[in-house]
Protein backbone atom coordinates (compact mmCIF):
# COMPACT_ATOMS: atom_id res chain seq x y z
CA UNK A 1 0.00 0.00 0.00
CA UNK A 2 1.31 3.46 -0.60
CA UNK A 3 2.47 5.60 2.27
CA UNK A 4 0.87 8.50 0.63
CA UNK A 5 -2.91 9.33 1.21
CA UNK A 6 -4.26 10.42 -2.04
CA UNK A 7 -8.47 10.64 -0.62
CA UNK A 8 -8.53 13.25 1.83
CA UNK A 9 -11.64 14.72 2.89
CA UNK A 10 -12.33 18.49 3.83
CA UNK A 11 -13.26 17.23 7.10
CA UNK A 12 -10.61 14.86 8.00
CA UNK A 13 -8.17 17.72 6.99
CA UNK A 14 -10.39 20.31 9.19
CA UNK A 15 -10.23 17.85 12.16
CA UNK A 16 -6.06 17.89 11.80
CA UNK A 17 -5.76 22.00 11.16
CA UNK A 18 -8.34 22.42 14.42
CA UNK A 19 -6.55 19.91 16.46
CA UNK A 20 -4.85 21.89 19.79
CA UNK A 21 -1.51 22.80 18.59
CA UNK A 22 1.15 21.28 20.86
CA UNK A 23 -0.61 17.76 19.15
CA UNK A 24 -0.69 19.24 15.60
CA UNK A 25 3.01 20.46 16.25
CA UNK A 26 4.15 17.01 17.94
CA UNK A 27 2.32 14.64 14.60
CA UNK A 28 3.47 17.34 12.07
CA UNK A 29 7.02 17.10 13.06
CA UNK A 30 7.01 13.41 13.52
CA UNK A 31 6.23 12.93 10.02
CA UNK A 32 8.60 15.26 8.72
CA UNK A 33 11.24 13.42 10.32
CA UNK A 34 10.23 10.29 8.76
CA UNK A 35 9.67 11.59 5.19
CA UNK A 36 12.98 14.77 5.35
CA UNK A 37 16.31 15.94 7.73
CA UNK A 38 14.69 18.17 9.66
CA UNK A 39 18.21 20.26 9.40
CA UNK A 40 17.65 20.84 6.27
CA UNK A 41 15.98 23.49 3.91
CA UNK A 42 15.73 23.64 0.76
CA UNK A 43 16.37 27.64 -0.46
CA UNK A 44 15.12 29.32 -3.60
CA UNK A 45 15.32 32.97 -5.68
CA UNK A 46 12.60 34.05 -7.32
CA UNK A 47 13.50 36.10 -10.32
CA UNK A 48 10.74 38.31 -11.85
CA UNK A 49 11.72 38.35 -16.10
CA UNK A 50 8.53 40.14 -16.81
CA UNK A 51 7.15 42.63 -14.56
CA UNK A 52 3.81 44.38 -14.81
CA UNK A 53 1.27 44.69 -17.18
CA UNK A 54 -0.67 41.55 -16.62
CA UNK A 55 -3.82 41.07 -18.48
CA UNK A 56 -5.46 38.61 -15.42
CA UNK A 57 -7.02 40.27 -12.75
CA UNK A 58 -6.11 38.45 -9.67
CA UNK A 59 -7.37 40.54 -6.52
CA UNK A 60 -4.25 40.02 -4.56
CA UNK A 61 -1.88 40.97 -7.05
CA UNK A 62 -0.04 44.07 -7.78
CA UNK A 63 0.91 43.13 -11.22
CA UNK A 64 -2.33 43.32 -13.02
CA UNK A 65 -2.69 46.23 -15.69
CA UNK A 66 -6.19 47.22 -14.31
CA UNK A 67 -5.17 48.12 -10.77
CA UNK A 68 -3.23 51.00 -10.02
CA UNK A 69 -0.37 49.90 -7.66
CA UNK A 70 3.94 51.37 -7.81
CA UNK A 71 4.57 48.45 -10.01
CA UNK A 72 6.99 49.33 -12.94
CA UNK A 73 6.68 47.11 -15.29
CA UNK A 74 9.10 46.08 -17.41
CA UNK A 75 10.22 43.69 -20.74
CA UNK A 76 11.48 40.46 -20.68
CA UNK A 77 14.51 40.30 -19.21
CA UNK A 78 17.94 39.28 -21.85
CA UNK A 79 19.33 35.55 -20.81
CA UNK A 80 22.67 37.17 -20.27
CA UNK A 81 21.01 39.26 -16.92
CA UNK A 82 19.12 36.47 -15.55
CA UNK A 83 22.36 34.53 -16.25
CA UNK A 84 24.38 36.74 -13.69
CA UNK A 85 20.98 37.21 -11.13
CA UNK A 86 21.37 33.30 -11.31
CA UNK A 87 25.36 33.22 -10.44
CA UNK A 88 24.51 35.72 -7.57
CA UNK A 89 21.82 33.34 -6.14
CA UNK A 90 24.52 30.20 -6.16
CA UNK A 91 26.83 32.23 -4.45
CA UNK A 92 24.69 33.29 -1.65
CA UNK A 93 22.93 29.76 -1.34
CA UNK A 94 20.43 29.18 -3.41
CA UNK A 95 19.94 25.61 -5.31
CA UNK A 96 17.17 27.15 -7.14
CA UNK A 97 15.99 29.29 -9.52
CA UNK A 98 12.64 30.39 -9.99
CA UNK A 99 12.01 32.69 -13.17
CA UNK A 100 8.43 34.59 -12.85
CA UNK A 101 6.63 36.06 -15.57
CA UNK A 102 3.33 38.03 -15.59
CA UNK A 103 1.50 36.29 -18.46
CA UNK A 104 -1.81 34.78 -18.57
CA UNK A 105 -0.63 31.97 -20.50
CA UNK A 106 2.58 30.99 -22.48
CA UNK A 107 2.67 31.74 -26.35
CA UNK A 108 4.56 29.95 -28.61
CA UNK A 109 7.48 32.46 -29.83
CA UNK A 110 10.06 34.34 -29.64
CA UNK A 111 10.12 35.41 -26.23
CA UNK A 112 9.10 31.48 -25.09
CA UNK A 113 12.37 30.97 -27.01
CA UNK A 114 14.21 32.86 -25.03
CA UNK A 115 12.74 31.77 -21.69
CA UNK A 116 13.86 28.07 -22.97
CA UNK A 117 17.55 29.42 -23.47
CA UNK A 118 17.62 30.64 -19.79
CA UNK A 119 16.41 27.61 -19.01
CA UNK A 120 19.23 26.04 -20.54
CA UNK A 121 21.40 28.56 -19.48
CA UNK A 122 20.63 28.33 -15.62
CA UNK A 123 20.47 24.32 -15.84
CA UNK A 124 23.91 24.63 -17.05
CA UNK A 125 24.97 26.29 -13.92
CA UNK A 126 24.41 23.34 -11.86
CA UNK A 127 20.90 24.92 -10.58
CA UNK A 128 17.34 23.62 -10.38
CA UNK A 129 15.44 25.87 -12.97
CA UNK A 130 11.46 26.28 -11.47
CA UNK A 131 9.42 28.81 -14.24
CA UNK A 132 5.95 30.25 -13.41
CA UNK A 133 4.66 32.09 -16.75
CA UNK A 134 1.14 31.25 -16.24
CA UNK A 135 -1.21 28.41 -18.40
CA UNK A 136 1.05 25.92 -20.33
CA UNK A 137 -0.32 23.51 -22.87
CA UNK A 138 0.89 20.01 -22.98
CA UNK A 139 3.82 20.74 -25.91
CA UNK A 140 5.15 23.84 -24.56
CA UNK A 141 5.48 21.48 -20.86
CA UNK A 142 7.57 19.21 -23.11
CA UNK A 143 9.97 21.84 -24.75
CA UNK A 144 10.47 23.54 -21.40
CA UNK A 145 11.43 19.84 -20.29
CA UNK A 146 13.40 19.41 -23.14
CA UNK A 147 15.24 22.66 -21.50
CA UNK A 148 16.29 21.31 -18.72
CA UNK A 149 13.44 22.43 -16.59
CA UNK A 150 12.98 20.89 -13.16
CA UNK A 151 9.63 21.94 -11.89
CA UNK A 152 6.99 24.48 -12.68
CA UNK A 153 4.70 26.48 -10.23
CA UNK A 154 1.14 26.99 -10.83
CA UNK A 155 -0.83 27.79 -7.57
CA UNK A 156 -4.14 27.00 -7.15
CA UNK A 157 -4.20 29.87 -4.79
CA UNK A 158 -7.46 28.53 -2.52
CA UNK A 159 -10.27 26.31 -2.65
CA UNK A 160 -12.11 25.70 -6.28
CA UNK A 161 -15.40 27.37 -4.24
CA UNK A 162 -13.79 30.62 -3.51
CA UNK A 163 -11.42 31.10 -6.27
CA UNK A 164 -14.78 32.61 -8.18
CA UNK A 165 -14.10 35.82 -5.52
CA UNK A 166 -10.37 36.31 -6.22
CA UNK A 167 -10.20 35.69 -10.10
CA UNK A 168 -13.09 36.38 -13.05
CA UNK A 169 -10.74 36.05 -15.79
CA UNK A 170 -9.34 31.50 -15.41
CA UNK A 171 -11.45 29.40 -14.10
CA UNK A 172 -9.99 26.47 -11.41
CA UNK A 173 -10.42 24.20 -14.08
CA UNK A 174 -7.77 25.84 -16.27
CA UNK A 175 -4.93 25.35 -13.26
CA UNK A 176 -5.80 21.83 -12.85
CA UNK A 177 -5.84 21.00 -16.60
CA UNK A 178 -1.84 23.25 -16.81
CA UNK A 179 -0.84 20.90 -13.79
CA UNK A 180 -1.64 18.03 -15.39
CA UNK A 181 -0.04 19.35 -18.70
CA UNK A 182 3.41 19.69 -16.51
CA UNK A 183 2.75 16.02 -15.48
CA UNK A 184 2.65 14.69 -19.03
CA UNK A 185 6.13 15.73 -18.96
CA UNK A 186 8.53 14.88 -16.62
CA UNK A 187 9.17 18.06 -14.79
CA UNK A 188 7.80 18.40 -10.97
CA UNK A 189 4.82 20.35 -10.03
CA UNK A 190 5.24 22.89 -7.25
CA UNK A 191 1.83 23.94 -6.41
CA UNK A 192 0.31 26.01 -3.23
CA UNK A 193 -1.91 29.04 -2.16
CA UNK A 194 -2.44 32.18 -0.32
CA UNK A 195 -4.13 32.66 2.84
CA UNK A 196 -5.79 35.71 4.55
CA UNK A 197 -7.68 36.90 1.24
CA UNK A 198 -10.92 36.43 3.28
CA UNK A 199 -11.03 32.27 2.73
CA UNK A 200 -12.99 30.26 5.60
CA UNK A 201 -11.45 27.69 7.10
CA UNK A 202 -13.45 25.43 4.90
CA UNK A 203 -11.53 26.88 2.07
CA UNK A 204 -7.91 26.26 2.74
CA UNK A 205 -9.11 22.87 3.52
CA UNK A 206 -10.58 22.32 -0.17
CA UNK A 207 -7.47 23.83 -1.08
CA UNK A 208 -5.43 21.07 0.37
CA UNK A 209 -7.80 18.79 -0.43
CA UNK A 210 -7.52 19.79 -4.20
CA UNK A 211 -3.34 19.43 -3.83
CA UNK A 212 -3.44 15.86 -1.76
CA UNK A 213 -5.92 14.38 -3.93
CA UNK A 214 -3.58 14.48 -7.33
CA UNK A 215 -1.69 12.02 -8.05
CA UNK A 216 1.18 12.38 -7.48
CA UNK A 217 0.88 14.70 -4.97
CA UNK A 218 3.13 18.09 -6.08
CA UNK A 219 6.58 17.67 -5.33
CA UNK A 220 6.31 20.95 -3.64
CA UNK A 221 3.47 23.28 -1.94
CA UNK A 222 3.98 26.86 -1.43
CA UNK A 223 2.14 28.25 1.43
CA UNK A 224 1.94 32.22 1.02
CA UNK A 225 0.50 34.51 3.27
CA UNK A 226 -1.37 37.75 1.79
CA UNK A 227 0.49 40.70 1.21
CA UNK A 228 -1.81 42.95 1.03
CA UNK A 229 -0.33 46.00 -1.43
CA UNK A 230 -2.15 49.28 -1.72
CA UNK A 231 -4.36 49.52 -5.05
CA UNK A 232 -5.22 46.03 -5.46
CA UNK A 233 -8.41 44.83 -4.43
CA UNK A 234 -7.43 43.06 -1.27
CA UNK A 235 -5.38 46.10 -0.29
CA UNK A 236 -7.59 46.39 3.31
CA UNK A 237 -7.25 42.81 4.15
CA UNK A 238 -5.32 42.44 7.70
CA UNK A 239 -2.64 40.48 8.28
CA UNK A 240 -3.28 36.89 9.13
CA UNK A 241 -1.79 35.86 12.98
CA UNK A 242 1.58 33.53 12.97
CA UNK A 243 -0.70 30.57 14.57
CA UNK A 244 -2.92 30.13 10.74
CA UNK A 245 0.00 30.15 9.20
CA UNK A 246 1.99 27.08 11.49
CA UNK A 247 -1.28 24.94 11.51
CA UNK A 248 -1.50 25.20 7.47
CA UNK A 249 1.80 24.64 7.41
CA UNK A 250 1.54 21.37 9.59
CA UNK A 251 -1.60 20.12 8.31
CA UNK A 252 0.02 20.75 5.02
CA UNK A 253 3.10 18.31 6.01
CA UNK A 254 0.79 15.87 7.93
CA UNK A 255 -1.57 15.16 4.51
CA UNK A 256 1.51 15.25 1.89
CA UNK A 257 4.58 14.03 4.03
CA UNK A 258 7.02 13.80 0.85
CA UNK A 259 5.91 17.12 -0.19
CA UNK A 260 8.53 20.42 0.29
CA UNK A 261 6.32 22.75 1.89
CA UNK A 262 7.98 26.01 0.75
CA UNK A 263 7.16 28.96 3.12
CA UNK A 264 6.89 32.07 1.06
CA UNK A 265 5.12 35.71 0.91
CA UNK A 266 4.98 36.98 3.99
CA UNK A 267 7.80 36.04 6.03
CA UNK A 268 8.87 39.55 6.41
CA UNK A 269 5.48 39.81 8.83
CA UNK A 270 6.85 36.53 10.49
CA UNK A 271 9.31 36.77 13.67
CA UNK A 272 12.48 34.26 14.16
CA UNK A 273 9.98 32.68 16.22
CA UNK A 274 7.42 32.21 13.84
CA UNK A 275 9.06 30.98 11.34
CA UNK A 276 10.90 28.49 13.74
CA UNK A 277 8.21 26.75 14.70
CA UNK A 278 6.98 26.59 10.92
CA UNK A 279 10.29 24.98 10.09
CA UNK A 280 9.57 22.51 13.04
CA UNK A 281 5.69 22.00 12.41
CA UNK A 282 7.25 20.54 8.60
CA UNK A 283 8.28 23.62 6.49
CA UNK A 284 11.56 22.75 4.38
CA UNK A 285 11.80 24.88 1.67
CA UNK A 286 12.15 29.41 1.54
CA UNK A 287 12.50 31.91 -0.82
CA UNK A 288 15.18 34.21 -0.62
CA UNK A 289 16.13 37.38 -2.14
CA UNK A 290 14.80 40.82 -0.97
CA UNK A 291 11.85 40.67 -3.07
CA UNK A 292 9.56 37.80 -4.10
CA UNK A 293 8.72 39.34 -7.86
CA UNK A 294 7.63 42.09 -6.35
CA UNK A 295 6.85 42.13 -3.03
CA UNK A 296 9.26 42.33 0.28
CA UNK A 297 11.20 39.68 1.46
CA UNK A 298 13.40 39.23 4.21
CA UNK A 299 17.23 39.38 3.14
CA UNK A 300 19.42 36.99 2.34
CA UNK A 301 21.62 37.60 5.36
CA UNK A 302 19.05 37.82 7.76
CA UNK A 303 18.19 34.69 6.43
CA UNK A 304 21.67 32.70 6.56
CA UNK A 305 21.46 34.17 10.47
CA UNK A 306 18.47 32.54 11.24
CA UNK A 307 19.98 29.12 9.54
CA UNK A 308 22.87 30.13 11.74
CA UNK A 309 21.03 30.35 14.82
CA UNK A 310 18.92 27.34 14.50
CA UNK A 311 21.30 24.70 12.79
CA UNK A 312 19.58 24.61 9.28
CA UNK A 313 21.17 23.91 6.27
CA UNK A 314 20.73 24.36 2.64
CA UNK A 315 19.71 21.90 0.72
CA UNK A 316 21.95 20.93 -2.19
CA UNK A 317 20.79 21.09 -5.87
CA UNK A 318 18.88 17.90 -7.09
CA UNK A 319 18.76 16.38 -3.70
CA UNK A 320 15.64 14.96 -4.04
CA UNK A 321 15.71 14.11 -8.35
CA UNK A 322 18.31 14.05 -10.85
CA UNK A 323 18.92 17.19 -12.89
CA UNK A 324 17.71 16.51 -15.97
CA UNK A 325 19.09 16.29 -19.50
CA UNK A 326 19.63 19.68 -21.47
CA UNK A 327 18.78 19.72 -25.32
CA UNK A 328 19.94 22.47 -27.47
CA UNK A 329 17.96 24.27 -29.30
CA UNK A 330 19.17 23.45 -32.27
CA UNK A 331 18.74 19.72 -32.03
CA UNK A 332 15.18 19.62 -30.31
CA UNK A 333 12.72 17.34 -31.22
CA UNK A 334 9.82 19.42 -30.87
CA UNK A 335 8.80 21.85 -32.75
CA UNK A 336 6.73 25.34 -31.76
CA UNK A 337 3.52 24.73 -32.80
CA UNK A 338 1.93 28.29 -32.54
CA UNK A 339 -0.50 27.01 -30.36
CA UNK A 340 -3.10 29.32 -29.37
CA UNK A 341 -5.32 27.46 -26.90
CA UNK A 342 -9.12 28.79 -25.60
CA UNK A 343 -8.53 29.17 -22.20
CA UNK A 344 -11.54 29.79 -20.47
CA UNK A 345 -12.88 33.77 -19.58
CA UNK A 346 -15.52 33.17 -16.84
CA UNK A 347 -16.01 36.67 -16.85
CA UNK A 348 -18.11 36.98 -14.08
CA UNK A 349 -18.01 39.92 -12.09
CA UNK A 350 -15.90 40.62 -8.17
CA UNK A 351 -17.00 43.42 -6.69
CA UNK A 352 -14.35 44.30 -5.15
CA UNK A 353 -11.94 43.98 -8.42
CA UNK A 354 -14.00 46.12 -10.17
CA UNK A 355 -13.85 48.80 -7.43
CA UNK A 356 -10.30 48.55 -7.61
CA UNK A 357 -10.20 48.98 -11.37
CA UNK A 358 -12.65 51.90 -11.19
CA UNK A 359 -9.93 53.54 -8.29
CA UNK A 360 -7.05 53.39 -10.55
CA UNK A 361 -9.07 54.70 -13.72
CA UNK A 362 -9.68 57.69 -11.59
CA UNK A 363 -6.06 57.69 -10.01
CA UNK A 364 -4.58 57.52 -13.81
CA UNK A 365 -7.09 60.21 -14.56
CA UNK A 366 -6.23 62.79 -11.87
S1 LIG B 1 -0.88 36.52 -10.13
FE1 LIG B 1 0.09 36.16 -12.11
S2 LIG B 1 -1.65 35.88 -13.49
FE2 LIG B 1 -2.49 36.88 -11.68
S3 LIG B 1 -2.41 39.09 -12.13
FE3 LIG B 1 -0.50 38.55 -11.05
S4 LIG B 1 0.99 38.16 -12.65
FE4 LIG B 1 -1.05 38.06 -13.59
Amino acid sequence: MSEVKHNWTKEQILEIYNKPLMELLYEAAGVHRKYHDPNTVQVSTLLSIKTGGCPEDCGYCPQAARYHTDIEGNDLMSVSHVKAQALRAKASGSSRVCMGAAWRNVKDGPEFDQVLEMVRTINKLDMEVCCTLGMLTENQAKRLAEAGLYAYNHNLDTSEDYYKDVISTRAFEDRLETIGNVRKSNVTVCSGGIIGMGEKLEDRAGMLVALSTLDPQPESVPINALVAVEGTPMEDLPPIPIWDMIRMVATTRIIMPKTQVRLSAGRTEMSPEGQALCFFAGANSIFAGDKLLTTPNPDVNEDMELFKLLGLKPQKAFAKGSKPETVEAVESQLTDLGEKPKWSRPGHTISRNEEAKIRAKEKNQS
